[in-house]
């Protein structure tokens, strides 16, 4: 089979998409699934809405567009401000947007009628993170003038923590939130129909608070896909975390010595921590790079340790391992090197239902003959 490739387990998205549906329901908290880090993989989308996501969200067009020509007929948002340069694409790809400047809300009302549509709006707050958001004082304002631009709805309110400044979801920060939320309903004499709270950070706090006040919707991506929760990167009790295995294709097997020799100075990206011990060690190069993943982020099979990562050389001592060249590697994923993984042009993303994962494995190890696969875990 290619390598490398991001295997991707389908069923194990569209179960902790049904889990996270399940427990914020009864809160009345619905999910928008955020396919950014797939780059708006249809087949993900798809098992996020089997899953119960009543809508997907995407920062990029590109992506938008992706998932639409897929076949994707869910609402979709868009959750990064619009670049003046793309509103059009913006229009037309997704059916709301976040926002946050009144010279892009002009001109997704222009582009709107000229399209022929209506553009729904949902105004970020900033509320202490210091990424995107209108300050609290002038949402009410800028809701206002939101209504008076033609071919733009108000939609509602949302925000965005723990993204920018780590700063934390809690009562306080959420409870401004629907304060704001009412301050504007009063002011237009109607109430809004998104609250958009933020996203994986926010499910601690959902799902223990006993009171929501109006946050009816968060945006999930990490804690749908890694079933982790961002802040502290910890698994969240009851899904799975092992959605995503970068494989990657053992180019040279070889025991060596455990130390390097010569004058030591910087290595390709930067100082490299010095080796331990002595002897020998069994140390095998698999072709995947920085170019591919985020090295950090990667987690082993149990019994091989991460030696070092270059663009294109990843060192690993494989232990007891009996590795040989041609042999697949397979590893784990946090956030930042599943981004890196999917986004990188060398990797085939590979999604498949649990099913035809062992067919198409065996498949490979018949083609291959000394191919064998070492699970992560
Ligand atoms: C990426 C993003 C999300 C999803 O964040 P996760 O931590 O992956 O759940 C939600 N909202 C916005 C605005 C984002 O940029």
């Amino acid at each position: 089979m290619t390598a490398p490739r991001l295997d991707i387990d389908l069923g194990a998205i569209a179960g902790n998409t049904r889990i996270l549906v399940d427990r914020l329901a009864p809160v009345g908290i619905r999910v928008t699934g955020v396919s950014k880090a797939l780059r708006g993989l249809p087949d993900v989308a798809e098992a996020m809405l089997r899953g119960g996501a009543t809508g997907l969200g995407d920062s990029r067009v590109e992506n938008l567009q992706r998932l639409r020509a897929g076949g994707v007929a869910a609402p979709l948002t868009l959750i990064r401000s619009p670049m003046l340069s793309q509103v059009e694409q913006a229009i037309r790809m997704s059916d709301t947007s976040l926002n946050t400047e009144p010279a892009v809300l002009a001109a997704l009302s222009a582009a709107a009628l000229n399209h022929g549509t209506t553009h729904g709006v949902v105004l970020m707050v900033e509320l202490g993170d210091l990424r995107e958001g209108i300050a609290a004082d002038d949402v009410v304002s800028a809701a206002l003038s939101v209504e008076r631009l033609p071919g733009l709805t108000l939609a509602g309110l949302g925000t965005n923590l723990a993204c920018q400044s780590g700063v934390v979801p809690d009562q306080r920060n959420m409870d401004d939130l629907s304060r704001l939320v009412e301050a504007v309903e009063a002011a237009r004499g109607r109430t809004l129909s998104v609250v958009s709270g933020g996203n994986s950070a926010n499910l601690a706090w959902a799902l223990s608070s006993d009171d929501i006040g109006r946050i009816d919707e968060l945006r999930l991506g990490e804690s749908i896909l890694l079933g982790t929760e961002p802040l502290h990167r910890n698994p969240i009790a009851g899904l799975r975390t092992d959605a995503f295995t970068l494989v990657g294709e053992v180019i040279e097997a070889k025991t060596k010595p455990a130390r390097p020799w010569g004058e030591i100075a910087q290595a390709s990206f930067g100082h490299q921590a010095p080796r331990r011990g002595g002897g020998t060690i069994r140390q095998a190069i698999v072709a995947l790079g920085r170019q591919d993943a985020d090295p950090d982020g990667l987690t082993p099979p149990e019994g091989i340790t991460v030696l070092g990562m270059s663009s294109d050389h990843l060192v690993v001592d494989v232990g007891d391992h009996d590795v040989a060249v041609g042999d697949e590697l397979a590893f784990g994923l946090d956030y930042s090197a599943l981004v890196r993984a999917a986004t990188s042009p060398f990797v085939t993303v590979s999604p498949h239902t649990a099913g035809q994962t062992r067919a198409s494995r065996t498949g490979a190890r018949a083609e291959n003959g000394n191919s064998k696969e070492i699970p992560h875990h």
